[in-house]
């Protein structure tokens, strides 16, 4: 790409970059693998992100002038079939990843020729991820991992996982994790179903039997694992909750368009709407103050406020539209057949009665809602911390079901 780059501002910058990828790549017209390498080689993937790996190491308060300008002219967008990938492993392998996995890594995420999911939840670890028991054990240059991940969303599409594992059984259980990046075709991973609520199955259980893992797909050292989690999990919330969008759009402008279309509205019903839209204009106003207080890497407990007012705010929106469509609200859109969808919608873009069904696993995905409280309780009001009984015994000391 020429460089026509004769600018003062970071946001003449970025503009100036805007040009030159549309002026060489019709957005119309320009395959989608084609167009997102060259958005990624023109620095407009991240705008924070480092010159080369998909930035411009500028403020992430310039991504939405970016997603802004090319969804006005419907550029190809894939983030929806890509969701872990673009909000948790990008950051993840950004923050923690050598020289070498962040160029291997970034451009193939982003294009989507590369799918990722994120395997830290258990049967017996969910909200106390750091409980986990998938075991990996070293053998030479590989690690060599057994075990069991649930609720694995997209993993039937993706090229790669993020997964955490026990690599040491005899100390506190945050001390004993590690952090590795997993070829989900690699023999031993057995990816199967789980069907949802919504008839569909978005995500899986995994299982690991002798599952071969090279040393160079560790992501940071040996028992820094929770550290490397933290940084998944803080831009997880972010990534959930924190997305800003125009006013009255969103969750907010399904029940305003089911609204207008309604014969026979009360006035009860009018001031409920009243309120859930003051409450998406405030948590619209909030995730930007956040978000232009952001840096890169990994977000503050901002993104704990974003996930626990999103999760709550979408479901009640979508409990007034199916409330708003009387008996119709009743009865399910499709077949309630069951799909294994390639791309994860935490919150609209289908009937509203569907993201109703979807909506339920806001307040646990991610992070559970009580959690999130707990989060902020300790963390951003100083609250006292729960007891925590097992923090200083080892792990494999401690009584699990
Ligand atoms: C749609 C969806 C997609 C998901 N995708 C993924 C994924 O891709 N990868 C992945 O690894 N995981 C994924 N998850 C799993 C998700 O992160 C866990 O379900 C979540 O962390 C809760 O864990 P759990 O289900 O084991 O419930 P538990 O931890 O057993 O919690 C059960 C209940 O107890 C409450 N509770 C637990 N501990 C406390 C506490 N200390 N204080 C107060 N209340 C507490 C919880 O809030 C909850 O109500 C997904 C979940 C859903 C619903």
């Amino acid at each position: 790409m020429p460089l026509t780059d004769t600018v003062t501002t970071d946001e003449d910058l970025v503009r100036s970059r805007l040009r030159d990828l549309l002026a060489e790549h019709d957005p119309a017209s320009t395959p989608a693998v084609e167009f997102l390498g060259a958005r990624f080689d023109a620095g407009l993937a991240w705008v924070s992100f480092p010159v080369g790996l998909g930035g411009l190491g500028l403020s992430p308060d310039l991504q939405g002038l970016v997603e802004r300008e090319l969804r006005a002219v419907d550029a190809p967008n894939e983030a929806d079939r890509n969701v872990i990938g673009y909000g948790m492993a990008a950051p993840t392998v950004l923050t923690h990843g050598t020289e070498e996995q962040r160029a291997r890594y970034l451009r193939p995420l982003f294009t989507c020729e590369e799918v990722w999911c994120q395997l830290f939840s258990e049967p017996g670890a969910g909200s106390d991820v750091a409980g986990l028991a998938t075991r990996a054990v070293r053998d030479g240059d590989e690690w060599v991992v057994n075990g069991q991940k649930v609720w694995t969303t997209l993993a039937h599409t993706s090229s790669w996982g993020l997964l955490v594992a026990r690599t040491d059984p005899d100390v506190p259980k945050h001390r004993g994790l590690t952090y590795f990046i997993v070829d989900m075709h690699a023999p031993g991973v057995d990816v199967r179903p789980l069907r949802q609520i919504t008839g569909e199955a978005e995500f899986n259980e995994v299982f690991f039997t002798d599952v071969r893992i090279p040393d160079s797909n560790r992501l940071d050292a040996v028992g820094a694992g929770w550290r490397v989690a933290t940084t998944t999990l803080m831009n997880e919330r972010v990534a959930i909750g924190g997305g800003v969008v125009a006013r009255s759009s969103g969750p907010i402008h399904e029940a305003l368009r089911i609204w207008k279309d309604k014969a026979d509205k009360t006035s009860t019903q009018r001031d409920r709407l009243m309120e859930l839209w003051v409450e998406s204009e405030v948590a619209r106003l909030t995730n930007m103050r956040a978000r232009a207080l952001r840096t890169a890497g990994t977000p503050g407990p901002e993104g704990s406020v974003a996930k626990l007012v999103g999760a709550e705010l979408n479901k009640h929106v979508y409990e007034f539209c199916v409330d708003l469509m009387g008996m119709t609200g009743t009865l399910f859109p499709t077949h309630y057949e069951m799909r294994r969808p390639d791309r994860a919608v935490f919150s609209g873009g289908a009937d509203p009665r569907h993201t109703f069904l979807r909506s339920r696993a806001n307040s646990i995905e991610g992070g559970t809602s009580e959690i999130m409280r707990n989060i902020l309780g300790e963390r951003v009001l100083g609250l006292p911390g729960e007891p925590r009984m097992d923090k200083d015994r080892a792990w494999s000391e401690v009584p699990r079901s």
